[in-house]
């Protein structure tokens, strides 16, 4: 691995690591949000609505934000224009709606124990969102890492099918949270026409694909 790679590796690291909290953020953000509904008489039904609603908007933003800050410096770093694909947009919003209608379950599953434990209404509300809260952290950086891998992979695609010669590097982050799966696979290359099933290979993967290409 020469300096450059290196250097390639630790940006899109960063890259992955201010994608994700600040999915974390819009995500848990969105998912309180419906919390208030009950103040300005919405109903129970009313807020497990909007949660699925609130999520699926967030989700979708979260991958249509990390796919553009994936093709952008995708483009910046290879110097090979890539074209947008609207396709992928329907697809990530069908991928949204899975996600935050899971989620959305899982709140009421969780409110609906707590109304049972004699809970109040509003307090049960809390309890669930308190409750799911580490389930919304794990879509939101699992959505980020998906859509921008996802996004590397579609532009070496595109790349592979003009003519490049795409080289892909997995990097993942080596700490004491790396799995054994990850750490196996860091550094491993695929030259074109080989690429690699993109990551993330399981929920909070942190790994990110490098692309090298030559004319
Ligand atoms: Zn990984």
């Amino acid at each position: 691995v020469t300096k450059e790679q290196k250097r390639r590796m630790a940006e899109w690291a960063a890259l992955l690591l201010i994608l994700e909290n600040r999915s974390k953020r819009a995500m848990s953000a969105a998912m309180r949000l419906p919390l208030a509904l009950p103040a300005i008489g919405g109903t129970r039904a009313h807020v497990e609505m909007a949660m699925r609603t609130a999520g699926r908007k967030a989700i979708t933003a979260v991958r249509s934000h990390a796919r553009d800050v994936a093709r952008t410096h995708w483009v910046k770093t290879s110097g090979v224009s890539v074209q947008t694909d609207v396709s992928v947009k329907s697809a990530d919003e069908a991928r949204a709606a899975t996600s935050s209608d899971s989620l959305a379950r899982q709140w009421s599953e969780k409110r609906n124990a707590a109304l049972i434990d004699g809970k109040s209404e509003a307090e049960a509300s809390q309890a669930a969102s308190d409750a799911i809260e580490s389930a919304v952290e794990r879509t939101a950086v699992t959505e980020a890492a998906d859509a921008l891998n996802a996004e590397i992979a579609r532009a070496n695609a595109d790349a592979r099918a003009r003519g490049y010669k795409v080289t892909e590097t997995w990097n993942a982050i080596l700490d004491s949270r790396t799995c054994e799966e990850c750490f196996y696979r860091d550094g491993q290359q695929r030259v074109a026409p080989d690429f690699f099933d993109p990551p993330p290979v399981h929920a909070r993967c942190r790994c990110v694909l490098v692309t090298e290409i030559e004319g």
